[in-house]
């Protein structure tokens, strides 16, 4: 079986019931952890996910609330007693994710993050498309701030995860006809995400990294009257999709 959990729908706030966004992908056994801010690995574990058996975080970009877990997330691997990092972590992101993870290693001094056992691999991301192990994933630009969306297809169908993203014609793109979307609603208003939902026909919308309460209700009678054909969700820590 797999499935896409949000282990986070919050944003840099300091919230009781949401930490930074980041989202889970479990495809057959295999976790792809998106974006990995503040909470998030105690998240990983309330979802019920081992640290140690992740191998693979992809960073959308480098605002603190995305990346910032990374950092108790190594050291974790690297010197928790219950459950050590036997296995290499890889670690994928835009041009300069290497800078990032050398400066952690440099600050903290590499033996607080890492063991010789294993190692950490840094894969910076050049081109729209990269692979993991035999899954091709989308890696699109979505300004600003050097944002990426993560898309993919499974099981025939297609998924789409913005990380940050401003209302504009490229994520409208991006979200065209997916079938699950997790979008950023946090920095684009009310009629921003009923527009997107109206012009990209996404069949699911869920609104994540939320620095407010939305109406999902109100949104989707809106977004309907407009012509959306989809489901407008809010989401919550730990909401899951078997896909
Ligand atoms: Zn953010």
């Amino acid at each position: 079986m797999s499935t896409i959990t949000l282990l986070g729908t919050g944003t840099c706030q300091i919230e009781v019931e949401r930490r930074a966004s980041s989202v889970l992908l479990d495809l057959e056994g295999m976790y792809v952890l998106f974006d990995c801010g503040h909470g998030v690995v105690q998240r990983l574990l309330e979802a019920g996910v081992r640290h140690n058996q992740l191998e693979h975080i992809v960073l959308s970009h480098f605002h603190p609330d995305h990346v910032s877990d990374i950092i108790s997330f190594l050291q974790a691997g690297a010197w928790s007693q219950r459950d050590p990092r036997t296995t290499d972590i890889h670690i994928y992101g835009p041009t300069g994710v290497q800078k990032i993870i050398d400066g952690l290693l440099q600050v903290f001094g590499p033996g607080s993050l890492q063991q010789p056992s294993y190692k950490i691999v840094v894969h910076e991301i050049t081109q729209q498309q990269f692979e993991i192990g035999s899954h091709r994933f989308d890696f699109v630009s979505l300004p600003p701030a050097g944002n990426h969306g993560l898309g993919f297809t499974w099981n025939g169908k297609r998924y789409a995860v913005t990380g940050d993203s401003h209302f504009h014609d490229d994520e409208i793109a991006f979200l065209r006809d997916v079938d699950l979307a997790i979008i950023d609603s946090g920095h684009i208003e009310d009629r921003e995400i009923v527009q997107l939902a109206v012009s990209s026909q996404a069949k699911t919308i869920v609104c994540s990294h939320l620095y407010r309460e939305i109406d999902a209700k109100q949104l989707q009678a809106q977004a309907a009257g407009a012509g959306y054909r989809g489901t407008i969700l809010v989401g919550r820590d730990l909401m899951s999709f078997v896909i």
